[in-house]
């Protein structure tokens, strides 16, 4: 990704501010832009940044793509909007004729079921995703085979895919325009890292009001949205909360196939949780390690075996004609993984209120960074959710140890 439009102050401006939100990846930018372009807001918004190259920010580590292939509505909600949002940046962020398209490459998710319980939860995610208006269809081995003839498909029974708006999109276009219209709108962006969170006990509970920086920076503010990505249960730490959110490695593979398919590959999920899709003239790859764990924050070492050992031999069993193929280039990152349920974390904390979440987004962040910027910034100005209700996100779930299971988790 480029970030040609950084312009970070060394200094803030001010003593206070009215909304201060921990880091500026693509989830931080997205929340001061909706909150900086609301008339009803009004306030001053300092967006704290410890590394605005943003190379370790999972931001930068994304495959950028977007899907309605979920299985719960909320998500598949959020994605819709998403999508709206990314194809009709005029329309929401505009007018300015500067802006430019970012349209979706849609090659469609494909997600194969080689049992029969698999088949089934295709077949409910299918019902679901169709009530709410997702053009998922359901595929048997024959009409995959048909439509597409590269695939081995001796232990499938079902596929699904979907080829309305779901593919690739340009999220770092995304990323630079909330970042500079945010910037125009009056977002300050502090190059510092923060490192104490101070709160208060009153009559009406406690609440945050202000934070220290590692320049020595004191701050008062009227809330903190913490939108540090896979450091953010440090942050939530800093403010004396727990959040089981922790990175886990995810490594990604661009190659380059001595046969072409033909056709584009829709973004394949196979059996053996790895997955593959086109990207332009070569082709991406992307998997977990086998012992997925916590890794520390500052940890990206890669693990360059998985290629021949697990990605190269489940990707060329699915689609012989990978048997021929030359790695050009990997890298890894970091998904923010709830471990309760891999699902986001919006909104309040109930005991902090004036504490926000936008954390936990393993692998779907990018997709979901329009209806959480939207839906944060409606919260903090009107004290609810106004256009989609992102309720089934909120901290309570881990209080009460209610996971909001998604069956559709890559
Ligand atoms: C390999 C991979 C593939 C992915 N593919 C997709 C995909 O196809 N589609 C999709 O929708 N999503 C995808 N994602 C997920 C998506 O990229 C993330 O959910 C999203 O980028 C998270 O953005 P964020 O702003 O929450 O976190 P980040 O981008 O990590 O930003 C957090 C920022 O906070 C800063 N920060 C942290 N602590 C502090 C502090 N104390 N003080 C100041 N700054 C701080 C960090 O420096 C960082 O820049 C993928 C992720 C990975 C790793």
């Amino acid at each position: 990704m480029t970030h040609a439009h950084t312009s970070n102050t060394a200094a803030p401006n001010h003593t206070s501010y009215d909304a201060i939100i921990v880091g500026g990846g693509i989830m931080g930018s997205a929340i001061a832009w909706f909150l900086a372009r609301r008339d009803d807001f009004g306030g001053r918004i300092l967006v704290i940044e410890r590394d605005p190259s943003y190379e370790f920010a999972s931001t930068s580590h994304t495959n950028s793509c977007i899907r309605q292939q979920f299985s719960t509505e909320i998500n598949i909600k959020v994605s819709q909007f998403g999508a709206d949002f990314v194809q009709d940046l005029q329309h929401y962020m505009g007018p300015d004729e500067r802006l430019p398209d970012c349209p979706i490459q849609s090659f469609g998710y494909m997600y194969l079921a080689n049992s029969e319980s698999g088949a089934q939860v295709l077949r409910e995610n299918q019902a679901l995703q169709a009530r709410c208006g997702a053009g998922t269809q359901l595929l048997s081995r024959e009409e995959l085979d048909a439509r597409y003839p590269f695939y081995a498909l001796d232990d499938i029974l079902l596929a699904s895919h979907n080829p309305i708006n779901e593919g690739y999109f340009e999220g770092a276009t995304l990323f630079d325009w909330w970042r500079r219209l945010g910037r125009e709108a009056g977002v300050e962006v502090l190059h510092d890292e923060v490192v104490s969170i101070t709160r208060q006990s009153g009559p009406e509970g406690a609440r945050v009001t202000g934070l220290v920086t590692a320049a020595g920076h004191t701050l008062s503010c009227g809330l903190i949205v913490n939108a540090s990505g896979p450091r953010a249960a440090l942050t939530a730490h800093m403010a004396g909360l727990e959040l089981p959110v922790e990175p886990r490695k995810r490594l990604t593979f661009i190659f380059d196939a001595a046969e072409a398919l033909g056709q584009t590959l829709p973004l394949t999920i196979d059996s053996s949780g790895v997955h593959v899709r086109s990207d332009g003239a070569y082709y991406m790859a992307g998997c977990a390690p086998d012992d997925d764990a916590a890794v520390a924050v500052d940890d990206f070492d890669d693990r360059p075996e998985l290629w021949e050992e697990k990605v190269w031999p489940a990707i060329a069993s699915r689609i012989p004609a990978f048997e021929r193929i030359k790695l050009i280039r990997s890298w890894v990152g970091h998904y923010a993984y709830n471990t309760l349920d891999q699902n986001a974390v919006v909104g309040p904390h109930p005991e902090l209120a004036n504490f926000y979440f936008a954390n936990g987004f393993s692998g779907h962040g990018l997709q979901q960074s329009p209806a959480v910027g939207r839906g944060l910034a409606e919260l903090i100005v009107t004290g609810a959710y106004q256009s989609l209700d992102l309720t089934p996100f909120a901290y309570q779930r881990l209080i009460d140890n209610r996971p909001l299971v998604e069956k559709a988790v890559i």
